[in-house]
């Protein structure tokens, strides 16, 4: 097993794309996937900065990491934590353990919701992205299916 590689081995719960919301029952987009995390722990999908640390009334408390790739700033959101361990400012790497997963804000049960996205939806390597990642726009960001853009990166040799 490649250690990089533990979270493809997660059972996914709720996967991207349309669904009934589980919370109103409404058709909703789903832009990230949900997880059944291993240990209660939230790793960072992906390395970057810390840019938020902090509680939402719908995201529970949540980590947000950006990092910038190809000029490109993508930002990576980890929702319904119990408790953040890491905080606004901080580096770190991927598969750092940044949070104690948990079900606060919008959430039935434990489970880590997981999206990526990026508002520079015209970029070139976005549309390179777009060809090859499932992907949703929202009108004002693009996400990305989070396994296949986290296996895309690691293809193109991308940390
Ligand atoms: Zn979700």
């Amino acid at each position: 097993m490649n250690e990089k590689n533990k979270y493809y081995l997660l059972k996914i719960t709720s996967p991207f794309g349309e669904r009934e919301s589980p919370i109103t029952g409404e058709k909703e987009f789903h832009p990230g996937a949900d997880f059944r995390p291993m240990n209660l722990q939230t790793h960072a999908g992906i390395g970057g900065m810390i840019n938020k640390s902090q509680f939402g009334e719908k995201e529970g408390y949540y980590i947000q990491i950006s990092k910038r790739i190809k000029e490109v700033l993508f930002y990576s959101n980890s929702f319904h934590n119990a408790k953040l361990l890491k905080f606004a400012g901080a580096k770190v790497n991927k598969n750092d353990v940044v949070a104690v997963s948990g079900s606060t804000g919008n959430s039935k049960g434990i489970h880590i919701h997981y999206e990526i996205f990026t508002y520079q939806n015209d970029n070139p390597f976005v549309k390179e992205l777009k060809t090859k990642v499932k992907h949703y726009f929202n009108g004002k960001r693009t996400y990305f299916e989070p396994i296949e853009f986290m296996k895309y990166l690691e293809k193109e040799g991308h940390d």
